[in-house]
């Protein structure tokens, strides 16, 4: 891990033109921008119709109901050799961690090409590669904001767990493993008896375990977005409530559209999750951005059973211990943004959870969001190739909560014009444009 803390002050903004910017979308990602914004000396304006402020509800954002884990072992992306041989058999499956909805298909067909293509071994390589980098830095970049929002002692420090039910599994995993070491992931390797002696609550149901190190926990992403949200306006910065449209160029710099009304400002940072997609068509960048919904199960009576979150890897969520109690979220179904929630999906992991923590007792509410998932398992962090004074930061996946500090920093910096702290060559908007032209 990069060590270098990452300084706020008023002097960092380093005598960059003071610009007034709006953030599209407060999910953690936008919040995180737009403190990092204020910190580098901008005027900021966050619009999005359901901020984490007051009594709103911020369910729409998957930054609300995600598994609380900040996760640096997510060096492995989603699509990786061998896993099209695998997908027809986990989608018959009912009860498999991935699902589609098939109406969906044909629309989904170009993002599915272009997952499969970044699941081949160079491919792999280069986006572990680009992930850890990122993950260097994905700490030290959050810390300022935590501590700005007095929010840090909503961490819980105790690693992740990932399970595996036999050996035969275990081993199937050595690749995703065997990547992270390469990568600079410090894990340790647990048998049976060892996990058992960590979290002494779950069915034996596990063959060996991995636990990752240097993964934490968010007690309550509700009480850390109202927690961001309220030092962003401490500092100065207005919410509008609204949804954002028809970003386009004014006379005068950039204008955008809330419920009908005009707003000018200079610079807009389209940070919308999976709804970007959209904004940035109509600002003349088509982009392979789609959806891998998620799910979240709540067992209010059941958040002291486990220490840490538990993953096992072959049901593909983790059971969180959280504020309000214990967390199951994860599973993906490819479905698009407008379908309602599958309750079968819900109840798959109501049911993994019965078997797994036998005395997590009844289940509270379920939910139901949208990861920002482009095929490459890499966010898009950079400014619009075709116009100026945008700046685009979704596309987060699986790892919005891990990346959102570091992605504010980044998203200040090319606002600013300063040279970013790492290199994003890799996270461009059109870089699927070398897999075969436009999309
Ligand atoms: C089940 C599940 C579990 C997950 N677990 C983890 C985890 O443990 N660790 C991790 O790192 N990541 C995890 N993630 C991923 C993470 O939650 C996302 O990557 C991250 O929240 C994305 O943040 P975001 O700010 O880009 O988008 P969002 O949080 O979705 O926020 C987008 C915001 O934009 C607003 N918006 C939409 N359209 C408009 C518009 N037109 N105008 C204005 N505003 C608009 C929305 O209202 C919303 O508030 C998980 C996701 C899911 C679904």
């Amino acid at each position: 891990m990069e060590t270098t803390p990452a300084t706020i002050s008023p002097a960092a903004a380093g005598g960059a033109h003071r610009r007034h910017v709006t953030v599209i979308g407060a999910g953690l990602v936008g919040l995180a921008s737009a403190l990092w914004l204020q910190e580098l000396g901008h005027e900021v304006t966050i619009v999005d119709p359901s901020p984490p402020i007051g009594n709103d509800p911020w369910q729409q954002a998957a930054s609300y109901g995600n598994a609380c884990t900040f996760a640096p072992h997510g060096v492995v992306p989603v699509s990786t050799p061998g896993l099209v041989w695998q997908v027809p058999g986990m989608l018959l499956d009912p009860a498999s961690p991935l699902a589609i909805n098939w109406r969906y298909l044909p629309r989904l067909a170009p993002w599915l090409r272009a997952f499969l293509r970044a699941g081949r071994e160079a491919e792999v390589q280069r986006i572990a590669s680009t992930l850890a980098t990122l993950f260097s830095h994905a700490d030290t970049d959050w810390q300022p904001l935590f501590q700005l929002a007095g929010a840090s002692h909503l961490l819980r420090r105790k690693g992740c767990l990932y399970l595996y039910k036999s050996e035969a599994e275990y081993k199937a995993g050595e690749y995703d493993n065997r990547l992270r070491v390469q990568h600079g992931v410090r894990l340790t390797r647990l048998d049976a008896a060892q996990v058992h002696a960590l979290e002494p609550n779950l069915a034996p149901l596990y063959h060996a375990g991995v636990l990752h190190e240097d993964a934490y926990t968010i007690d309550s992403p509700q009480q850390m977005g109202e927690a961001l949200a309220g030092a962003f306006q401490a500092k100065g910065g207005t919410v509008i409530k609204g949804a954002a449209t028809d970003p386009m160029r004014s006379r005068t710099g950039m204008e955008i559209t809330v419920d009908g009304v005009k707003h000018t400002t200079e610079h807009i940072v389209v940070a919308a999750g999976a709804f970007s997609g959209r904004l940035a068509r109509q600002l003349g960048d088509p982009i392979l951005l789609d959806t891998e919904r998620g799910y979240h199960v709540m067992f209010p009576d059941a958040g002291k059973l486990v220490q840490r979150p538990v993953c096992f890897v072959q049901h593909g969520f983790y059971m969180t211990p959280m504020a309000d109690g214990l967390r199951a979220a994860g599973t993906v179904e490819f479905g698009g943004l407008s379908a309602a929630p599958n309750p079968v999906r819900s109840d798959v992991i109501r049911t993994q959870v019965g078997h797994l923590l036998p005395n997590a007792g009844a289940s509270g509410k379920t939910w139901m969001g949208f990861r920002p998932s482009m095929p490459d398992s890499l966010p898009v962090i950079g400014n619009s190739p075709s116009t100026p004074y945008v700046t685009y930061a979704f596309g987060h996946g699986h790892l919005g909560l891990t990346l959102a500090g570091v992605t504010g920093r980044l998203v200040a910096e090319l606002v600013s014009g300063k040279a970013a702290h790492i290199d994003i060559t890799q996270l461009r908007l059109n870089r699927f444009s070398r897999w075969g032209g436009k999309i």
